[in-house]
């Protein structure tokens, strides 16, 4: 049984040395309880909050020496719990490693799916993010401006799809001359723009001709500070996620530019509203898989997974998730299915 283990806490950027593979023995269930074989991890930007000292409020701090948390698509290779049986397939939180045991709570049988890493992405929790950010916060209207960064990532990929259905004009920001051309003729967004290429606050404003209407924030950062002048009157502002924050150690240096947001925000009446996904799979999670199963069936939206072979990889692709080398929904294929 491997698993990797929280070997020290990042001072920002994690490295490998922050991650220890470490072989153990397979567990045994005990009464009640499942053994669970990882079949695919996914790996999401959260993870970075859980490897501080101090977690984030909806989630543990992973402790020292302890496997990384994780959502997976696990088989139930072993059961002692009456509601699972032997070789059923589930979604569940194993974490980091080959095996683990479960007491069932979480555990979501995902029947005879045809491809179940899906589950973690296009079909589950970051497309689930983007459903209720965009819909239920961002509530873009037909003919309205919708800007989204990490715009070919789990999330934003699926932001921008949506708001597509409903009508908007989309504009997408990415990383890299490739994302730019699969946003634009794949995913079919009026526009996106490469976060590198300056000058991009006003290659930003050019591509905006009408301002902007619902800007889903996943970033922060330079992004953000491009995007706030060009918010409309009436802007909402879903806020998902900070990215470009997570390896922050301290406050930027440099001016209090909060003034300028507060100001920003009474002036042109911005929605800003944090969410977190947790919160919502009680009233919009079956709407959802409705929604979403339909539109993949018809074509409408499409799926883009990233995978990496090997749970050993699983630290360098984390990484590289937080510096933009993942083009699409991360997934790492830790056994056979
Ligand atoms: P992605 O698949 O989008 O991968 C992360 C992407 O972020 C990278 O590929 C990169 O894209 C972009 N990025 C990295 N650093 C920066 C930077 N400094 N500035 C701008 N962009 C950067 O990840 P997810 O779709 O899983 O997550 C997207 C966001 O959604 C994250 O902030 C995450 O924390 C948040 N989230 C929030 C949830 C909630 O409940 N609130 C639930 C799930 C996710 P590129 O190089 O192409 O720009």
């Amino acid at each position: 049984n491997r698993r990797v283990v929280l070997a020290a806490r990042p001072q920002g950027l994690p490295t490998p040395q922050n991650f220890r593979i470490e072989q153990g023995e397979v567990p045994t269930p005990g009464e009640g309880q499942v053994l669970l074989r990882t079949l695919y991890l996914s790996l999401d930007p959260y993870m970075r909050q859980l490897m501080n000292e101090i977690g984030p409020t909806y989630a543990p701090a992973v402790a020292l020496g302890q496997p990384m948390a994780g959502g997976t698509v696990s088989r139930v290779v072993e059961s002692r719990h009456p509601q699972f049986r032997a070789g059923e397939v589930v979604l569940s939180g194993a974490g980091w490693q080959d095996y683990a045991l479960s007491d069932g709570e979480g555990l979501a049988p995902l029947g005879d799916m045809a491809q179940p890493s899906l589950a973690l992405g296009g079909l589950g929790m970051p497309a689930f993010t983007a459903y209720v950010g965009l819909l239920d916060i961002g509530r873009p209207q037909s003919g309205e401006t919708v800007v989204v960064a990490a715009a070919t990532g789990a999330v934003g990929s699926m932001v921008g799809q949506i708001a597509k259905l409903r009508g908007a004009r989309v504009v997408g920001i990415v990383g890299g001359a490739d994302k730019v051309r699969y946003a634009r003729e794949e995913l079919g967004f009026d526009d996106c723009l490469d976060r590198h290429d300056p000058p991009f606050a006003q290659r930003l404003a050019a591509a905006c001709p009408d301002g902007i209407d619902v800007y889903f924030e996943n970033v922060g950062g330079e992004v953000f500070d491009a995007v706030l002048p060009r918010l409309n009157i009436g802007a909402r502002v879903p806020v998902c996620g900070v990215i470009a924050h997570y390896n922050d150690q301290d406050v930027p240096a440099g001016p209090n530019r909060l003034p300028l947001l507060t100001t920003a925000m009474v002036q042109k009446r911005i929605l800003m509203q944090g969410f977190v996904i947790l919160d919502h799979y009680g009233t919009r999670y079956e709407e959802f898989q409705r929604d979403m199963q339909a539109w993949v069936a018809q074509g409408k939206i499409k799926l883009r997974e990233d995978r990496v072979e090997g749970l050993e990889r699983a630290p360098e692709a984390f990484i590289g998730l937080l510096q933009g080398r993942n083009f699409g929904k991360v997934v790492v294929r830790v056994g056979e299915e």
